[in-house]
């Protein structure tokens, strides 16, 4: 019979402590050790931090280790758990899925005992760290490819409680943006599966495949508001500068405001993140290269937006996504 698994230590110890979630073997691969930081002060709030979901959005990673090294100091009541990388074996190989079953560990879950090995992270996340928290904060970056605004992404929740303390949640990070973001292939997603357990996700993207100093800043930022928010740590919460300016803004985005390449090429952007264009705005250029005679071909916004996200010079298939827009949340 396969090991279950399991903990190497109590994380109902007090104080700090650390140890590892081991993953157990399967048939196609050896178990894995996942590093985990725990935090344990009484009574209060219980909230996990999770990093390296996808292997190629290495902020989430940087940050999570960042925060070990001062938030056992500044926490002052409840409960964290940190794991920065809970797809080693994506992060090693700094790929999105993992290498090994091609899957993508945010699409498995809650995963299975017997199943690949993306899928068995998913449950020992699911089994032993799930149940001993009430809010999940998951680190993304949104991926190499692209650039996308400093911000916490939600998807639409039934239930219109949690809703409300998911958004009321995410603003308090005080990052550039709080997005709705409508998706319909949430099955499976990590959110998903802490909704169920009528538990809060907060999920950060962080643009880009530069990690950069400046961002790890700003990211650290938001993040401590959103600690400061849950009462987990002490202070004030402050907008972080981005772009010259102090403030958040609530947009939502949908299917329809996904701009999509109309032919391979290379996609050549002419916005930033967080520009502004009105309707017939050129957003960016496709490039069609194997040709002497085609000309390149404009993707304008079909109505007044804000660029959420933007592709960074690369080659596109058809019907590729290129450009994210989104507009103020309407109610
Ligand atoms: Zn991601």
């Amino acid at each position: 019979m396969n090991e279950a698994p399991h903990l190497t230590f109590d994380l109902d110890s007090p104080g700090v402590s650390t140890g590892h979630l081991v993953v157990p073997k399967g048939a196609d691969c050896d178990s894995l050790s996942l590093p985990v930081f725990s935090c344990n002060r009484g009574e209060g709030p219980a909230l996990l931090i999770t990093g390296g979901n996808h292997g190629n959005e290495l902020q989430g990673p940087v940050l999570a280790r960042r925060l070990v090294e001062w938030l056992p100091e500044a926490q002052r009541c409840g409960r964290i758990i940190i794991v920065p990388e809970i797809n080693p074996l994506a992060v090693q190989a700094w790929t999105r899925n993992t290498p090994i079953d091609g899957k993508n560990l945010n699409r498995v879950f809650p995963g299975r005992s017997d199943g690949s090995v993306s899928e068995r992270i998913a449950d020992a996340i699911s089994r032993l760290l799930l149940p001993m928290v009430d809010t999940v904060l998951d680190l993304h970056s949104f991926g190499p490819t692209w650039d996308c605004a400093p911000s916490i992404i939600s998807h639409p929740i039934a239930d219109i409680d949690q809703m409300t303390k998911t958004v009321s949640i995410s603003k308090a990070f005080k990052l550039p943006v709080t997005l709705l973001w409508e998706h319909n292939e949430t099955d499976g997603m990590f959110d998903t599966c802490v909704h169920r357990q009528g538990k809060t996700f907060i999920c950060t993207e962080f643009g880009g495949g530069v990690v950069s100093a400046e961002a790890l800043t700003l990211y650290e930022a938001g993040v401590r508001n959103g600690l400061i928010a849950l009462g987990l740590v002490a202070g004030k919460a402050e907008y972080p500068t981005f772009r010259q300016q102090k403030s958040g803004q609530t947009l939502e985005t949908t299917a329809s405001d996904q701009l999509k390449s109309p032919s391979p090429g290379i996609f050549e952007p002419r916005c930033s993140v967080m520009d502004e264009v009105k309707q017939g705005d050129v957003v960016g250029v496709l490039h069609p290269m194997g040709s002497l005679s085609a000309a390149s071909i404009d993707i304008r916004a079909q109505s007044k937006s804000i660029v959420f996200a933007i592709r960074s010079a690369m080659y596109v298939q058809s019907d590729e996504e290129v450009a994210i827009l989104a507009r103020p949340l309407a109610h």
